[in-house]
């Protein structure tokens, strides 16, 4: 540029001079530099780059960018060469450059366009303005994330750059395997997780996963890659990696979005994300996956009309329940049975936890009587014995088809049962139901089927039982001191009183039935070492439970009373259903 002005004699060559000191030393654009110093304006300088280049200066500003023009120049290209599109004619694609001077980045692009190219020229300041603009959010969060993690790469000196913390971080964790979380990794985690880059990256693909409509997003950590990939309408689309030593920071990130404990990456943590991205209210179940290769995570974007029906959390099971369930089915093999009479909320709780365990990474096969809610992402078969489809027929079929978990609507007979656990056993996890009053009776009808003893005892993870309370209308609740007969009715001695009891009076609200909606109540029988021996001994009914309260299972009664004395149910609930 300098060269030019001075062949044309546009300025003082002293100035000149000047500008050239003051770019060597600042790096400031010769442009700006001319402009600010008044030794030449943009315009001249505009004028006689076109006229070097034999074109014509043009006014960007009154260009319309639609999608179709600026998609002539991807925007990776686009980023990395500073230019933009701003028209075609017939074959020849029309340009404008931030530094239309430099004869290499034409024929740069020229080779990667494939195309013939004819530079405009305009105001290389308004040229790089466009392009921020112009090229999406996407491409730009992506840039700034790569952008801040290489400067801090050079910076490894800098203690507080991302890099250098995040190699802290590694320096313990040489395999991919993490034995021993140093007390400081906790801090660092958290740290990483708020670094501005790492914020509005995540905030990023979380609007991306809105705008394409994602049902889920996944971050999978591989050997040389970090890979995220949203389901877009069924299939995967995949995101421009970022650096594959940021996985740790994004992991800690999406943890602490999710509320759930950062410095645990050594088992498989579930939480929700609840985030207003572009105005809209977006809940997301987050779940933890730990692998060779470092933490994946998938988040799946909850639909808020279907939620109610099937998340786990939505049913508000206990926190002591809701562990025991997610103990028993996040293994990768064994058999969870949900127990209780029709009507129930078997199924609900079932279906939660087949949503909460449907990624893609697992293949789930259902075979339900009828299929009660349909689940994308499950495949699920209608069972009509009277066709000659049943639960055994499907279940067979279900193992040539190499599922990781299998739903068996009801395990009926010995059949159904004898395949489910054999399954169980060679590596499934089955998740079943049982028509039966308690949790210990499930054993005893599996035995009373001629299930085998050592079958149940080595291949059940745990069983539920359950029962739907009916909840007291808010808006006619009243209070009630305990009587004498209540208190000898529910067998509790005075201490085990804690609270009133509340009823609905009814109301309009409730139809005058004092009651409005349903809680579950919970037990749940989580398997153990004495457990298994007792009922491998083939142990009777009473005494087995028995040793189970003792073994610190909590019955329905417990759960009953819980919702009795919080006001959520009645005394007449709890005694029809405990
Ligand atoms: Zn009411």
């Amino acid at each position: 540029m300098l060269n030019l002005i001075s062949e044309r004699q546009l300025a003082d060559p002293q100035d000149i001079e000047a500008i050239q000191g003051e770019h060597n030393l600042s790096g400031e654009s010769v442009n700006k530099l001319l402009n600010a110093q008044g030794v030449l304006d943009t315009a001249s300088q505009l004028e006689v780059m076109a006229e070097y280049l034999g074109t014509d200066v043009i006014d960007v500003s009154a260009i319309e960018f639609s999608d179709e023009l600026l998609e002539l120049i991807p925007a990776e290209i686009a980023k990395n060469n500073h230019c933009i599109p701003i028209g075609v004619d017939g074959e020849t694609l029309h340009l404008c450059l931030v530094d239309p001077l430099n004869p290499t980045i034409l024929d740069d692009l020229a080779f990667q366009l494939n195309k013939p190219l004819q530079v405009r020229i305009a105001d290389p300041a308004a040229v790089q303005k466009l392009i921020d603009e112009k090229y999406s959010e996407e491409e730009e969060s992506y840039q700034q994330l790569v952008d801040a993690f290489e400067a801090s790469k050079n910076a490894v000196s800098d203690e507080d750059s991302i890099a250098a913390k995040i190699n802290k971080l590694r320096g313990r964790d040489p395999s991919g395997e993490v034995e021993e979380e140093a007390p400081e990794a906790l801090e660092i985690l958290e740290e990483v997780g708020d670094e501005a880059p790492i914020v509005r990256f995540v905030n990023m693909i979380l609007y991306q996963a809105l705008k394409d409509s994602a049902a889920d997003i996944h971050f999978e950590p591989f050997e040389d890659t970090y890979q995220i990939r949203m389901k877009v309408d069924g299939s995967m689309k995949i995101m421009t990696p970022p650096p594959k030593e940021l996985a740790p920071a994004i992991a800690s990130r999406l943890k602490i979005m999710a509320g759930v404990n950062i410095a645990e990456r050594r088992i498989p943590q579930d939480g929700r994300i609840q985030e207003t991205i572009a105005g809209l209210e977006l809940v997301f179940r987050m779940s933890t996956l730990p692998t060779k290769f470092g933490e994946s995570v998938v988040l799946r974007l909850l639909d808020s009309s279907n939620d109610d029906l099937t998340s786990l959390e939505a049913l508000s099971i206990p926190e002591k329940i809701d562990y025991s369930i997610r103990h028993c089915v996040e293994q990768p093999n064994g058999v969870f049975l949900v127990t209780g009479p029709t009507g129930s909320g078997k199924t609900t709780t079932l279906y939660a936890c087949l949503r909460m365990l449907n990624t893609v990474e697992t293949k789930i096969l259902t075979a339900e009587d009828p299929v009660e809610f349909p689940v994308e992402g499950i495949v699920q078969c209608h069972i009509v014995e009277s066709m000659g489809m049943s639960f055994a027929k499907a279940l067979k079929s279900f193992l040539r088809q190499d599922p990781d978990i299998i739903l068996v609507g009801e395990m009926r007979d010995l059949e159904t049962a004898a395949i489910g656990i054999e399954a169980a056993l060679t590596g499934h996890l089955v998740v079943s139901t049982l028509h039966t009053n308690s949790s210990t009776e499930a054993i005893t009808r599996l035995l009373d089927m001629g299930v085998e003893p050592f079958m149940i005892s080595s291949s059940v993870n745990g069983i539920l039982a359950q029962r739907l309370c009916k909840t007291i209308c808010p808006k006619c609740k009243v209070s009630n001191k305990v009587t004498p007969d209540q208190q000898k009715m529910l067998r509790l001695k005075d201490e085990e009183v804690t609270g009133d009891l509340y009823y609905g009076t009814g109301c309009d609200a409730c139809s005058n039935t004092g009651y409005r909606g349903r809680r579950g109540i919970y037990e749940a029988l989580v398997m153990n070492d004495e457990i298994r021996n007792l009922i491998a001994d083939r142990t009777p009914a009473l005494e087995l439970r028995d040793k189970c309260v003792e073994a610190g299972m909590q019955t329905l009664r417990i759960d009953g009373l819980r919702l009795m004395f919080e006001g959520t149910s009645t005394f007449e609930e709890v005694m029809k259903y405990t």
